[in-house]
């Protein structure tokens, strides 16, 4: 018998509420610094589509890392197996905007979740479509099955304007022949994808191909074969943390990303997307309730993937 998700998903979220909301909203892009740290909103979807949330679920936070799971489905789907003599499929045990690896690697990003991977995933990008930020919308949108989703060009361009290392990794890969566009315009695009702002129900919803093997539950569309969701979900599984993909396997049992707008989607295949929304982080850079949640949801329904 499936378990009571409503039941479940409103109890720790009553529980987690009345803990201390421990961790730090990151400043180091001013226009995200100023959110209003106790937001907290969850949405479950399943593949029948029922739905149903808590809290500040139908409100809209930048997704920030999250994008980067967008953008390797766009690209997966246009390359195919090209994309992995670009960016590697390792989890790096190092920080989301680290650099350390790189030279070691020969400018070859250890995975497309890291800030460099998804830097070469945007250089992708740029090759393969004419107009890369309309695209990756129209994508997301028909995911969603929802018009109302946007890029924050003030977040955008508050990151652009503090993009320090992600510039330096950027011209770094260049120099290993491993950027092929303009570094500026593989930056202006990076930016703009971390800016969409997205709603927990939205994020629910357009990441269920996902859950799915490759189809869209709504109305049957295939965006990607299962064979490369697959890969997407190991890919997940292993590097959607950084370096606290260990432990959210560990503590949780499914694949996820997160992002530091405080936002994380989990997956549980062939059953639901559960999106969790809270802006303060812990130290790796990984919402603080949102992964508080996501342990006691996994642990008080009995199911992971394992
Ligand atoms: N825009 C952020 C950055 O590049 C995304 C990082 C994240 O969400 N982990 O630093």
């Amino acid at each position: 018998m499936k378990p009571d998700y409503q039941k479940i998903i409103s109890r720790v979220y009553a529980d987690i509420s009345a803990q201390p909301n421990l961790g730090k909203v990151p400043d180091y892009i001013p226009e995200i610094a100023c959110i209003e740290e106790n937001k907290f909103g969850v949405n479950f979807t399943d593949l029948d589509l029922n739905s149903f949330g808590c809290g500040d679920f139908q409100e809209k936070f930048s997704i920030q890392s999250i994008s980067k799971v967008f953008a390797l489905s766009f690209v997966y789907e246009k390359l195919g197996e090209e994309i992995w003599k670009r960016v590697d499929v390792e989890p790096s045990g190092n920080p989301f905007n680290s650099l350390l690896q790189l030279e070691a690697d020969c400018g070859i990003p250890r995975n497309p979740f890291i800030n460099a991977g998804a830097l070469v995933i945007c250089d992708i990008l740029l090759e393969v479509c004419e107009n890369p930020k309309e695209k990756l919308l129209e994508f997301i949108r028909e995911l969603a099955e929802d018009d109302q989703i946007f890029y924050n060009n003030a977040v955008a361009q508050s990151e652009m304007d503090n993009s320090f290392r992600n510039t330096a990794m950027c011209n770094y890969m260049k120099s290993f022949g491993n950027i092929h566009s303009k570094p500026s315009e593989v930056i202006d695009l990076y930016c703009h994808l971390c800016s969409i702002e997205m709603t927990c129900e939205q994020l629910s919803k357009s990441l269920l191909f996902l859950v799915n093997e490759g189809e869209q539950p709504f109305d049957g569309e295939r965006v990607l074969s299962s064979s490369k969701v697959k890969r997407i979900n190991a890919i997940l599984l292993t590097c959607g943390f950084y370096d606290e993909s260990g432990e959210f396997s560990f503590l949780v049992g499914l694949p996820g990303k997160s992002g530091v707008g405080g936002g994380i989607v989990a997956l549980y295949p062939k059953h639901y997307c559960i999106t969790v929304w809270s802006p303060k982080l812990n130290e790796k850079g990984n919402s603080y309730r949102g992964m508080k949640f996501l342990e006691e949801f996994t642990t008080q329904t009995g199911e992971s993937i394992f």
